[in-house]
């Protein structure tokens, strides 16, 4: 799966499946355009082929938008907001990295833990059925870490703070 055709094959069958995911949850879903608080704050983590699709992604972006993006990009902190968050929307939405696709969904991850979107905490995803600490639904039975999907294809995963200050440098 080394070449970006390849890749977005791969991320059409994964989409297909989130999507059912996402419609397993029904109205404990609360995903929208314009609701940003997901990346507002986070690592992002990300490999060297979901970087390489971001990037083409950006290409695409007019002069003014890729200014912007530069700009975020020079006063992006560490756990800080994504550089390609504008106005509240993602403008590289269709090359978002598969940590951005997963996200607000709620699976098992390593040790059998439950991942849950930090946004159950403030009224979104699942906040009707998260309450203290404890999840009342059924998780998605499988670990959807980019980690764990991109487990022996990709090693290199980095968070986007790091891969994009060793881009421009
Ligand atoms: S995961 Fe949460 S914060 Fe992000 S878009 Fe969905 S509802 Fe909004
Ligand atoms: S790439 Fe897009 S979806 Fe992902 S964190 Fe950045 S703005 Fe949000």
């Amino acid at each position: 799966m080394g070449t970006k055709v390849n890749y977005e094959e791969f991320l059409k069958e994964f989409d297909l499946r989130l999507n059912s995911y996402f419609e397993q949850f029904g109205d404990n879903i609360c995903c929208r355009k314009g609701c940003s608080e997901c990346c507002e704050k986070g690592d992002y983590p990300l490999s060297d082929i979901e970087l390489q699709y971001l990037m083409h992604g950006y290409a695409e972006l007019d002069l003014d938008t890729k200014r912007t993006v530069q700009k975020n990009i020079s006063v992006m902190q560490r756990g800080g907001a994504c550089p390609f968050l504008i106005n509240k929307e993602c403008s590289v939405y269709k090359h978002r990295p598969i940590i951005c696709r997963v996200h607000g969904l709620a699976y098992y991850y390593k040790n059998e833990k439950v991942k849950i979107p930090h946004c159950a905490n403030t009224g979104k995803n699942f906040a009707k059925i998260y309450k203290n600490g404890e999840f009342y639904g059924t998780p998605i039975k499988l670990n959807l870490d980019t980690y764990h999907i991109l487990e022996g294809i990709y090693s290199d995963i980095k968070n986007l703070y790091d891969w994009v200050h060793t881009e421009n440098n």
